[in-house]
């Protein structure tokens, strides 16, 4: 439903409120709207408070959205239901195969516009997979501007692709682009695109609603963002929940990008709808070079994933050339991606596909219940979304109550891993973690970095001025150390930061206070009162997976170390010259006091290199004969 806002006299607005609306908030919203003539009624929708307002508000809305204490106006009410994030608050997964959409790691689809040839698809599967793609997409029917274009292999294109799946592991993503095949891709594909210029093909909506698979629906050229969930609502509506959405760029009056691709989509839609959303910066810019940056700026805009043309010789490709990265350029536009993922909070995992085979299999802890992981605390800690990015969400944590104890865990067999952290940026080692792995049989077997977003969270309505106690972990008291200091609080030390949260529950005290992320005030129905109250924003942790095996054979590019030099001079560096000599870098150098024996030192190193290979034989012989003790923590 398109709504031209200059023809209604009289209509009615939906102002959401925010989460921390306060009353002198709300007396003001109210004081103002009533000198404006609008007549107003509150109301509430899955838990949020919505002012429903009557009037005529002429053109312009931002005077509403620009009160205190209003998140959101809604122009008229969105007649998508089954789409809408009332009707569902949680973000849905869409799950292909092996692969979550919409989950807590990044998911890029990739692949040729066109598939041309075996060899073609094969060549440029085994890149896109080598480099983290994990769906590979390939079109075998091409709705092409010009008839004389070429428009794909059809059924000899989907036999290609169902091949590419059976070599690789990834699962297909192509387009359908009539009802008429629609049986035909059902047998091939993984994940039915729904191409821009079919986005208001209702029939098509239809039929692939009434099937159970993933659709991908990529917004039409010129469709409004309510237009665009008016089509997955089709698909709903048939029952089927599957839909990912794809924003590909919009036509505009720009002609120096092919499309012009809406980024603002991403926030939009996250709010207005459940359902995850992939940018495709490939159909939106036309152009090799403008698709890197785009793809870098779609992540850190909040997209789930992406959707990336990658050819192994664009030049010679027989659609979409120009746009199609090198396969080279894709791998590099994967490691920025990498990089700026932990930023907004999730992960680009380079093993996703064998460690969710691993994870799928039955291994020897398994009761059915998949593979069990150890976590300090319980879920709403930052150890579980470590867990979660790192295994995927189909493990289960268990919760423990001290670092020890979900070592001993593991040791016991209860589980397979553990998850614990090794070092913050701001704050350094967790020694405590050293001193464990040291003293029993287990090693680092995978690392993942979160960043640490902290939260003020207390009970709904409280005002920062009202607070007399805050609980959390002592680690986390020194990361938000300006924060907290001189505001007279009690710091109550807990044992991880999501226990403190779920102390106000049990307390009920409007004094009382916790700092946790945001997802421990989510899981216990308590508010963020204030966010980001970390000293430093460049607040990482990097937690060890602690286990006997690892979980997948692939290729281990790091080990941490722990050593001992003879008290002597030059004897740090003799051992740092043999890493120079060997050509082996070096991440990370710590030294730690040997408690009992003043001034004697043991040195933490994190070096780029699998430890426990056999090329690496000669320098750890080499730096045995420099040190006293050497440990090795595990190579990963
Ligand atoms: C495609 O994905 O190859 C394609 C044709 O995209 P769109 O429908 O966005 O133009
Ligand atoms: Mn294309």
């Amino acid at each position: 439903m398109s709504v031209c806002i200059g023809e209604w006299r009289e209509r009615t607005l939906i102002l959401i409120l925010a989460e921390t609306l306060t009353e002198s908030q709300s007396t003001q919203i109210q004081t103002e709207l009533r000198c404006e003539g609008f007549s107003y009624k509150e109301i509430e929708v899955a838990d949020r408070r919505l002012l429903e307002v009557t009037g005529n508000p002429g053109q312009d809305l931002t005077r509403f959205s620009s009160l205190p204490g209003v998140e959101q106006v809604i122009a008229s009410p969105p007649a998508f239901k089954l789409a809408s994030r009332e009707a569902h608050r949680a973000d849905t997964v869409v799950q292909v195969g092996d692969v979550a959409v919409g989950g807590e790691r990044i998911v890029v689809m990739a692949g040729p516009c066109s598939i041309e040839s075996r060899a073609q698809a094969m060549a440029v599967a085994d890149a896109c997979r080598r480099y983290g793609a994990v769906l590979f997409r390939g079109g075998a029917f091409k709705p092409r501007s010009s008839p004389y274009s070429f428009q794909g292999l059809g059924e000899e294109g989907l036999k290609i692709l169902a091949e590419v799946r059976e070599q690789t592991g990834m699962r297909t993503v192509s387009e359908v682009t009539s009802t008429d095949t629609l049986e035909l891709m059902l047998e091939y594909v993984d994940v039915l695109q729904i191409g821009a210029r079919n986005m208001q093909n209702f029939e098509l909506l239809k039929r692939v609603g009434k099937t159970d698979k993933p659709v991908l629906l990529k917004r039409g050229l010129s469709a409004t963002i309510e237009e665009w969930l008016m089509s997955a609502e089709y698909i709903l509506s048939e029952g089927n929940p599957n839909v990912i959405l794809c924003e590909r760029g919009i036509r505009t009056f720009e002609p120096y990008t092919r499309n012009t691709l809406d980024l603002s989509a991403i926030p939009v839609v996250k709010r207005l709808t459940h359902l995850p959303i992939l940018i495709d910066p490939s159909h939106a810019t036309g152009i090799r070079e403008k698709v890197i940056p785009m793809a870098r700026a779609a992540i850190a805009a909040g997209a789930d994933g992406l959707m990336i043309e990658v050819h192994n010789e664009p030049a010679k490709a027989k659609s979409d050339g120009a746009q199609s990265l090198y396969p080279e350029q894709f791998g590099q536009l994967m490691r920025d991606i990498h990089v700026i993922a932990p930023v907004v909070e999730k992960q680009l995992d380079f093993g996703y596909l064998d460690k969710a085979r691993a994870v799928s299999q039955p291994v020897d802890v398994d009761d059915g219940n998949g593979l069990k992981v150890a976590i300090l605390g319980d879920v709403g800690t930052f150890s579980h979304r470590a867990c979660l990015q790192y295994f995927g969400e189909n493990v289960t944590a268990i919760p423990t109550a001290s670092y020890r104890a979900a070592f001993e865990a593991v040791q016991a067999g209860y589980a397979r891993f553990a998850v614990v952290p090794l070092e913050n940026s701001l704050t350094g080692s967790v020694h405590e973690n050293y001193d464990l792995l040291l003293d029993s049989h287990l090693k680092i077997v995978g690392e993942i970095m979160l960043r640490i977003v902290y939260s003020l969270i207390g009970h709904d309505g409280t005002e920062i001025g009202q607070i007399r106690r805050v609980f959390s972990h002592p680690d986390v008291f020194r990361q938000c150390r300006e924060f907290v200091s001189g505001q007279g609080w009690e710091l109550v030390s807990t044992q991880d930061e999501a226990t403190a949260v779920h102390m106000l529950t049990d307390r009920d005290d409007v004094a009382d206070a916790a700092i946790a992320g945001r997802d421990a005030a989510e899981t216990h129905g308590m508010t963020v009162l204030q966010e980001g109250i970390e000293t430093n924003p460049r607040n990482y942790t990097r937690f060890g997976i602690i286990g006997a095996t690892p979980l997948t054979d692939a290729p281990r590019r790091k080990s941490s170390l722990i050593y001992q030099t003879p008290n002597e001079p030059g004897a740090l560096y003799e051992t740092l010259g043999l890493f120079s000599e060997h050509g082996v870098n070096l991440v990370k150098l710590e030294s730690r006091p040997i408690h009992g024996k003043p001034w004697e030192y043991l040195f933490y190193v994190d070096i780029e290199a699998d430890a426990e290979s056999p090329e690496f034989e000669p320098t750890l012989k080499a730096l045995k004969e420099k040190t006293d003790y050497l440990a090795i923590l595990g190579s990963y």
